[in-house]
């Protein structure tokens, strides 16, 4: 394969135990801070990094001398409180070297799937590389019940990737791709450079989840991928056995990529425009109109009124003063606080909430306006504002 170029924006790169931690001998330290190495190349040609790194429980049961067998729930999460400070550490050291930050972030399956707690994930993560900082992410095992967890990295990375819109999702596997049958045992099992769809016979070629350890887990990389693929994030299977495996990986070596129809922002756009039940709206003025067809956010400062009940994070309608239905966007405030702030310049917005302001009330990228005419009915076009 050729190199890769222009490297990615925004990539979240996937770390398996397996490669992290060895079973004698503990945390693989000079591969971790070969890992730290690739990432700051990344950084230093302008891309932001966050690491979902799996290894804690791995990590913990050697520190703590735990039984070589399946291990009960509260042990194993016993082993990944003591392993994850133990990874955390070691990732703070190893990038440190490079002179950046890290931050912990560890997530149970309700902050990613519960409206409210995602958005507020999604800040945080979100603030995190707005200030340069590659945040660390793994589940919570230490609070996650069997019930309610990922139980793998590999979804998990999917729906982070998805939560800040990355552009592409490295999975660093002990396979280096995606292979029509088992490597090794299967003599006519080839590894795919590209897959366009993740089909039903692609799904197949990956076997069962009782099949998990011999196909390198593919079936949750195969879901991961359709998680981060549907909301246009590409996804990639490499393998991260040797040494600085993602600057190999942009130098051509062998993977397997999984193509995203659409860039983040336009398959968030196509979900918003698919909302069918709005129960709230915005009534904004001829100025904000203007601004909003020439692809601006929508500022407190243009909303005339707030009509019925809405949640952060909903979808809204955007009326004209004439009642016209402009278009939809997911709002940023609640009903009461938009409500507060209508009219109001977003210099005035943090008086009045008492809180730092998130600024627009619906920014660009969550907002879509209705361009061809006509103006109303099912047939109605969006545009990419
Ligand atoms: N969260 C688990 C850990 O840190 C790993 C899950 C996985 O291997 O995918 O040990």
């Amino acid at each position: 394969m050729n190199a890769v170029s222009p490297i990615p924006k925004r990539i979240v790169i996937k770390v398996g135990s397996a490669l992290l931690v060895d079973r004698k001998t503990g945390l693989k330290r000079a591969w971790l801070d070969a890992l730290c190495a690739d990432i700051d190349m990344l950084r230093a040609r302008g891309s932001e990094v966050l690491l979902v790194s799996s290894g804690a429980i791995a990590l913990g049961r050697g520190k703590l001398g735990l039984p070589n067998r399946i291990l009960k729930l509260e042990e194993s999460q016993a082993a990944a409180a003591t392993g994850q400070i133990l990874l955390s550490r070691a990732y703070s050291e190893a990038l440190g070297q490079y002179g950046h930050h890290c931050g912990q972030v560890l997530l149970t399956l309700g902050d990613t799937e519960e409206r409210r707690r995602y958005i507020n994930a999604r800040e945080t993560i979100s603030t995190l590389l707005r200030l340069g900082v590659v945040p660390i992410v793994n589940e919570n095992d230490t609070v996650a019940t069997s019930e309610i967890r990922y139980g793998d990295n590999d979804r998990l990375a999917a729906r982070v990737a998805t939560m800040i819109a990355a552009d592409l999702l490295i999975l660093l596997s002990d396979v280096d791709g995606f292979y029509s049958g088992i490597p090794g045992k299967d003599a006519n099992a080839k590894r795919f450079d590209s897959v366009e769809e993740i089909t039903p016979e692609i799904e197949a070629m990956a076997g069962d989840a009782g099949t998990e350890l011999s196909r390198g887990g593919m079936v949750t990389k195969l879901e991961a991928g359709k998680i981060a693929t549907s909301a246009g994030t590409a996804m990639v299977i490499t393998s991260g056995k040797a040494m600085n495996p993602v600057q190999k990986l942009f130098e051509g070596g062998d993977a397997t990529w999984f193509q995203a129809k659409d860039n983040p922002v336009t398959a968030r756009k196509k979900w918003i425009s698919g909302q069918i039940e709005m129960t709230g709206g915005l009534v904004i003025d001829n100025g904000a109109e203007k601004a909003l067809n020439s692809g601006k956010s929508l500022l407190p400062a243009g909303v005339v009124s707030v009509q019925g009940e809405f949640s952060r994070g909903d979808v809204v309608r955007v009326c004209s003063e004439a009642g016209e239905m402009l278009g939809c966007g997911i709002v940023s405030y609640d009903a009461t606080d938009a409500a507060r702030i209508a009219g109001c310049r977003s210099d005035k917005v943090q008086e009045i909430l008492g809180f730092e302001a998130r600024g627009a009330m619906i920014h660009r990228d969550n907002l879509v306006i209705r361009t061809n005419t006509p103006r109303h009915g099912p047939e109605t076009e969006f545009s990419d504002a």
